[in-house]
């Protein structure tokens, strides 16, 4: 994934910025936010982790996705959404038709829980990164994925097979609830999977690039 950096150094979080401006090294502010999350014992999770998982995407993205937590993989190699699950929102990304740099990915967690038992408790101490990617980000709109993102996002949201696939509004943003990838094990979960990606597709107002075999 290509990563659309936008020239402002230094920029505040959710300044305006020149969307003609050339690509440049990445910005001041975000490297500082990277490296502090890179450093962060706030919580147990830093004993674990081989290392925190930040974010993959394009630095001016149209959406951006929170999931919940690093898994293995994604602990291994230092980016979110890189494992099996991952693979499989990827393909329902490229399949509404957005561009790996219209794309962001990140997680409530930046470090992986033992046994990727979610950690409420650390979410709580994480949960400043999390605001303050998205301050600096400022997408447009937000895709959750999981109960745990979506809780994360929108407390008051009902259960997760209630509300995914259809738009809310969270954190002062339009919001699409999907269920997570590593859920999809059933047929039936599978055809309800392929459902709600053509209804994001139809939320961004994009036709599908991709047939639903690809799901
Ligand atoms: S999970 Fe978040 S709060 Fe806990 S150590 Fe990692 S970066 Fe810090």
């Amino acid at each position: 994934m290509t990563s659309g950096e936008p020239g402002t150094e230094g920029s505040a979080p959710g300044a305006a910025r020149d969307p003609g401006a050339a690509p440049t090294a990445e910005p001041v502010a975000w490297s500082a936010l990277r490296a502090e999350v890179a450093a962060c014992t706030r919580c147990p999770l830093h004993r674990s982790r081989t290392q925190p998982v930040f974010y993959r995407g394009g630095l001016r993205p149209h959406l951006v996705v929170v999931g919940e937590a690093p898994g293995a993989q994604e602990d291994r190699l230092g980016r979110p959404f890189v494992g099996r699950a991952g693979r499989r929102l990827d393909a329902a990304l490229a399949t509404v038709g957005l561009d790996e740099a219209e794309v962001g990915l990140l997680n409530v967690l930046k470090c992986r829980p033992p046994g990727n038992r979610f950690d409420p408790a650390a979410a709580r101490s994480c949960r400043t990164h999390l605001d303050r990617q998205l301050a600096w980000l400022d997408p447009p709109r937000l895709v959750t994925v999981g109960a745990r993102a979506l809780a994360a996002l929108d407390p008051e949201a009902p259960p997760i097979l209630r509300c995914a696939g259809r738009p809310r509004t969270a954190l002062g943003r339009p919001l699409f609830p999907l269920i997570h990838p590593a859920a999809v094990r059933s047929h039936a979960l599978a055809r309800r999977w392929a459902d709600d990606v053509d209804a994001l597709g139809a939320w961004l107002g994009r036709r599908g690039a991709g047939p639903r075999e690809a799901l």
